[in-house]
């Protein structure tokens, strides 16, 4: 298919800001697709490849910038200066490339293929010369491409389409191209595309069934993918937790760790966070403790992943043990100093059966059976059965002492639903710990801080308009230097994190993109003009990195609006 095509469907979209009408415009193009042209789906998403595929395309602004000197003629500063004046690197292409092509013809015709092919190749290279080869890649789109064209490949090298699709916005679409108008089917078959985007997160492979005219249920579970996991509610009291998952229920210990998706498929483990990244290789010890202690051919395990001290025997918190996240060099001296355990607590998949439709009371039972315990290693999350009050008080109160956030709640006869928050896991904990925020904006210091980013512009996310919005500038809880392994998040770390999402510089201040996801404590929420959430954090703290968190999982401005409320009633 050209790529113009797609260039244009793009403009349209990016012109409306109403859901309804880019779901319109979606739809008349997915019907319009050729099945051969099913790919154009990662792209429309500002992908390459499915959703759970690891290979991104991840260029930076300084290689783009590259690139677009050498397809265009024109000096790196001065794309640099175009840069800062338009801000958008996308909008500066454009016009620099408008300019250029008054004097010299379109090679060819891009088609969507080629920019697939070279943008599959970019996160294949490896070794010297990458970075020439990366650059003469996209040099070779760009110089078939048009205007606009242009703008939409520097954007999408970015990983920033700024069109405001997401995969449910795609999912509507398809709904509306391929099947019935009245408004019961659409609504069932929403919920069958959902379900099978949740098991596979593919809506090419979706799209191509829907074309096709057959089932989007035949697409099947399988070990060794990852798989959008399910999500807790919250509840404010015992009482409120009962009454939403029905007595009896099962309460489990919420424990302060990160996520893990286990997975064995052909006698080989696998292990993917909550935002589906691929963490095998950071944890072999991990891997050797599920080989050693699960018993079964094929399985899907969810689980919490915990730190603890080895000389005290006393579990950490998360922000400890968040390094091993990210962390893949030095592993084994790591794995020394941050050990951790596996609190598994959940099985979706096993012995090559699919378990999501299965309750709660089962699935838990099953897991039981097939781990053998073994301790500061793995084992299944500490749970009670129980209707009692009294119980889940005392349970709660043993939870906190012994180092974890509270408890959660379980509906004994729920199913699995991935990628939802349906209320079947309910959490209680701790009123008023932390937020989670992302950063949109930073300052470089001065002095002793010259050179680093400093402060940090944080945000929630306003969900009815889909828009993050600030909330707070902060400065602390962040170290100079980090003498031990242990804890803590230094400037220097998180100006090297920061700094390629770099999207805007003005003076001392940066735009950033948002991506970085951070735990935040505070003293108080205060009323706030300056800030566009219209709420300020006082005293905002850095408490750790949430590499496992993405920035749609922050903090929303009404879970904000409702802790105000709350803060001002006590
Ligand atoms: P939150 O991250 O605050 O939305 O709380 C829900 C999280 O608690 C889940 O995503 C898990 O990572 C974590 N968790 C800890 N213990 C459990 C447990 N026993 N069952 C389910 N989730 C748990």
């Amino acid at each position: 298919m050209e790529y113009k095509k797609l260039a244009e469907l793009y403009e349209k979209l990016g012109a409306t800001t109403k859901r309804l009408e880019k779901i319109d415009i979606l739809a008349k193009f997915l019907k319009n697709l050729e099945e051969k042209d099913k790919e154009v789906l990662y792209l429309l998403l500002g992908d390459i490849y499915p959703e759970y595929d690891e290979r991104k395309i991840g260029i930076s602004s300084q290689l783009a910038i590259k690139a677009i000197s050498k397809a265009t003629g024109i000096k790196t500063e001065d794309v640099v200066k175009e840069w800062k004046t338009i801000g958008d690197l996308g909008k500066v292409v454009k016009k620099l490339v408008s300019q250029k092509k008054q004097s010299t013809l379109q090679a060819k015709k891009l088609t969507t293929e080629k920019v697939l092919e070279n943008l599959r190749k970019l996160p294949e290279l490896e070794g010297k010369g990458t970075v020439e080869r990366k650059i003469s890649l996209i040099t070779e789109l760009l110089t078939s491409a048009s205007p606009v064209e242009s703008l939409y490949l520097i954007r999408t090298l970015l990983r920033d389409l700024r069109i405001g699709i997401k995969s449910s916005t795609v999912r509507d679409a398809l709904v509306k191209a391929f099947f019935p108008l009245d408004k019961e089917s659409q609504k069932e078959a929403a919920e069958k595309i959902q379900n099978a985007y949740d098991i596979s997160q593919d809506l090419s492979k979706i799209y191509e069934l829907a074309k096709k005219g057959e089932k989007v249920s035949s697409i099947k579970l399988e070990a060794g993918k990852p798989i959008k996991v399910m999500l807790a509610q919250k509840a404010k009291s015992i009482k409120e937790a009962f009454e939403k998952v029905g007595k009896p229920c099962a309460i489990e210990y919420k424990y302060d760790g990160f996520r893990m998706v286990i997975n064995k498929k052909d006698n080989k483990i696998t292990l993917y966070t909550r935002r589906l990244e691929n963490v095998t290789k950071q944890f072999p010890d991990i891997v050797n403790v599920v080989k050693s202690n699960v018993k079964g051919e094929s399985f899907i395990i969810d689980s919490e992943i915990i730190g603890f001290n080895e000389k005290t025997k006393e579990y950490v918190p998360f922000q400890e043990i968040s390094q091993r996240i990210k962390r893949k060099y030095n592993i084994d001296k790591m794995i020394k100093e941050l050990p951790v355990e596996i609190k598994a607590f959940d099985l979706i998949f096993y012995n090559r059966k699919n378990l999501i439709k299965e309750p709660f009371e089962k699935r838990t039972k099953l897991l039981r059976k097939i781990i053998k315990s073994l301790k500061f290693k793995i084992s299944v999350a500490d749970q009670k059965i129980t209707d009692s009050e009294e119980e889940a008080k005392e349970f709660y109160k043993k939870a906190i002492k012994d180092n974890q956030e509270g408890l959660i709640f379980k509906n004994l006869k729920a199913p699995y639903k991935p990628g939802s928050r349906v209320g079947y896991m309910i959490k209680l904990k701790e009123e008023l710990k932390d937020f989670d925020l992302v950063i949109i904006g930073a300052e470089y210091g001065t002095g002793k801080r010259a050179g680093w980013l400093s402060s940090f512009i944080l945000a929630c996310l306003d969900k009815k308009i889909d828009k993050f919005k600030t909330i707070g500038k902060m400065g602390t809880g962040i170290k100079e230097k980090i003498s031990t392994n242990i804890g803590g998040t230094s400037f220097k770390e998180l100006t090297k994190i920061l700094k390629p999402l770099i999207i805007k510089t003005k003076g001392r201040e940066v735009e950033i993109k948002p991506k970085i996801v951070v735990s935040v404590t505070f003293q108080e929420i205060q009323k706030s003009p300056k800030y566009t959430s219209g709420f300020a954090l006082r005293f905002p703290r850095l408490t750790a990195l949430r590499p496992d968190k993405s920035p749609s999982d922050v903090t929303t401005l009404d879970e904000i609006k409702k802790e105000y409320e709350a803060q001002r009633k006590k």
